[in-house]
C-alpha cells in the first residue's frame, strides 16, 4: 500500500526545515516558534542589521538549484554585514513560497544552513506565506562600537581595491541563459559556480576595520556602485580599467571587451570595494595575504566628483549604469 502524501501545511513546513534546534547560538535567547526572538547583543557593540530579498527570475532564474538560492539569499546579506565590518550573527527569513514542494525545500534550507553554519548564524524566526517565490532575508549583526566600515569615510589621495576577481558570476549568468558558449568546461562550471554560490567577504569586512577608510560590497556592478562611495564620501574616483582583477576562467571564456564590460557592470560579484589610505595599504594588503584573498589597487579618490574610467591612458566610456531593477 503507497501511502498518501498528505501536502505539508504552513506549520509543519516551519518545523520541518526551518526550526533547527541544533547549533543555535548561546545568545538566541528565544528562537523560532514565539511571536519574536530575543537577541542578547554582546556588551559595547552596536547592532547591525540589514535586509535583502531575491526573486525568482529576477535575481535568479526560475529553475535555477534550490541550493543555490538558499545560499544566495543568505550570501547577499552576510556581503552587507561584511561591507560593514561586522559579525553576522541572526538572521530572520520571510518566504513566499508557490508551493510547498519537499524536495525544494529540502534542497534550499541545505543550501541556506550550510552558509549560515559556516558564519555561525543562526536563523530565529520568519514569516510564512504562498505567493510568487521571493525570499526576503534580514540579517543582524553586531561591531564594536564606533568601529563599522562607511562609505562615507574615504579621503582624497586613498587608494581604491577590490577583493577577489570581478565579472565572473556576470559571465555564469551569460552561461545559464545561453548568452556565452561554454568552450572550455571547467572554466564554464568555475563562473557558474561563481555565480551560483557568492562568497561573502566577511572575514576580511571585519579585518579591514581600522585599515580601510571606506568599504561597501559590489552587488550591482564597478559603475554602479563606485559612485555610491564616491558620492558618500564627497570625492571623485578614477579607476585604470586595465586593472581590474579578471579570473583566467573568465579571460579564458570571453573576449576582453565582453570580459571588461562584465567587470563593470554585471555585478553579482558580491566582492568588497575599499578605500584605504596609502600609508595603510601595506597592513590592509597583509589582511588579505592572510585570509588567501586577493586585493587590487584599481584606481584612487581625488577631490571633486564623479568617476573617470581610464583605459591606457584614455578616457574610457564605462557602460553607463550597472544592475538597477527600474531600469
Ligand atoms: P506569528 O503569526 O506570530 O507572526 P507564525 O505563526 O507566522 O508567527 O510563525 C510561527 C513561528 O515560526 C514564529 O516564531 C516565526 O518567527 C517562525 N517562522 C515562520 N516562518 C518562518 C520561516 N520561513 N523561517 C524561520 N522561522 C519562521
Ligand atoms: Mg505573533
Amino acid at each position: 500500500m503507497t501511502a498518501v502524501q498528505q501536502p505539508l501545511g504552513e506549520f509543519d513546513l516551519i518545523d520541518r526545515y526551518f526550526a533547527r534546534s541544533v547549533g543555535v547560538r548561546a545568545d538566541v535567547i528565544l528562537g523560532v516558534g514565539d511571536d519574536a526572538a530575543l537577541l542578547r547583543m554582546p556588551p559595547d557593540t552596536e547592532l547591525v542589521a540589514a535586509v535583502d530579498a531575491v526573486v525568482a527570475g529576477r535575481h535568479f532564474p526560475f529553475d535555477c538549484d534550490p541550493r543555490s538560492i538558499g545560499h544566495r539569499a543568505l550570501a547577499v546579506n552576510l556581503s552587507d554585514m561584511a561591507a560593514m565590518g561586522a559579525t553576522p550573527a541572526w538572521a530572520t527569513m520571510s518566504l513566499t513560497l508557490p508551493s510547498a514542494d519537499e524536495a525544494w525545500l529540502q534542497g534550499f534550507s541545505a543550501g541556506l544552513f550550510a552558509l549560515a553554519d559556516a558564519h555561525e548564524v543562526a536563523l530565529v524566526g520568519g514569516d510564512t506565506t504562498a505567493g510568487p517565490l521571493t525570499i526576503s532575508i534580514q540579517i543582524l549583526g553586531h561591531v564594536e562600537a564606533g568601529t563599522a566600515l562607511r562609505r562615507g569615510g574615504a579621503a582624497a589621495g586613498d587608494l581604491l581595491a577590490v577583493t577577489g576577481t570581478l565579472g565572473d558570476a556576470g559571465a555564469g549568468l551569460a552561461l545559464v541563459t545561453g548568452r556565452l558558449d561554454a568552450r572550455d568546461r571547467a572554466a564554464a562550471d568555475a563562473m557558474i559556480e561563481r555565480f551560483d554560490y557568492p562568497t561573502p567577504r566577511v572575514r576580511f569586512g571585519r579585518a579591514a576595520r581600522g585599515l580601510a577608510s571606506a568599504a561597501m560590497d559590489l552587488s550591482d556592478g564597478l559603475v554602479g556602485d563606485l559612485p555610491k562611495l564616491a558620492r558618500a564620501s564627497g570625492l571623485a574616483a578614477q579607476v585604470d580599467v586595465e586593472r581590474l582583477p579578471l579570473s583566467p576562467a573568465l579571460q579564458s571564456l570571453a573576449s576582453p571587451q565582453q570580459a571588461r564590460e562584465w567587470a563593470l557592470a554585471a555585478g553579482d560579484d558580491y566582492e568588497l570595494l575599499v578605500a584605504v589610505p596609502p600609508q595603510r595599504w601595506d597592513a590592509l594588503a597583509q589582511v588579505a595575504r592572510g585570509l588567501n584573498l586577493k586585493l587590487t589597487t584599481i584606481g584612487e579618490l581625488r577631490p571633486g566628483n564623479g568617476v573617470r574610467w581610464m583605459l591606457g591612458g584614455q578616457l574610457f566610456a564605462a557602460p553607463e549604469h550597472g544592475f538597477d531593477h527600474f531600469r
